[in-house]
């Protein structure tokens, strides 16, 4: 993959870690259903958009709006939920990120 997503957020790097969530495990970016854009994590979507942020529906979970910021490979709010590791590149993500699912997903 050499076609890279554009990610938004505070100080986000290559594999979308942000200055909220930096650890080895935080390469999780998600798209905003209000924007379509990709974002680091939520707080960067408050500081970033200019907008309040919206959450997907439990009808729209087959929708490609997780990117693993390490190998740059989309994949759907369900394959994400089930998994605690890219799917393709088996990059760890991190357990706690389950804890923030209500501010993205109903
Ligand atoms: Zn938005
Ligand atoms: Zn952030
Ligand atoms: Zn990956």
């Amino acid at each position: 993959m050499d076609e890279r997503v554009a990610v938004y957020g505070v100080r986000v790097d290559q594999e979308t870690r942000c200055t909220h969530y930096n650890s080895t495990v935080d390469v999780v970016a998600l798209k905003f259903p209000c924007c379509h854009k990709f974002y680091a994590c939520y707080q960067c979507h408050q500081e970033d958009a200019d907008h309040p942020p919206e959450k997907w529906g439990v009808t729209e979970r087959d929708h490609h709006a997780i990117l693993c910021g390490h190998c740059q490979t989309t994949m759907s709010i369900n394959e994400y939920m089930q998994t605690n590791e890219c799917p393709h590149c088996q990059h760890p993500f991190n357990a706690g990120c389950a804890n923030h699912y209500p501010l993205y997903f109903e």
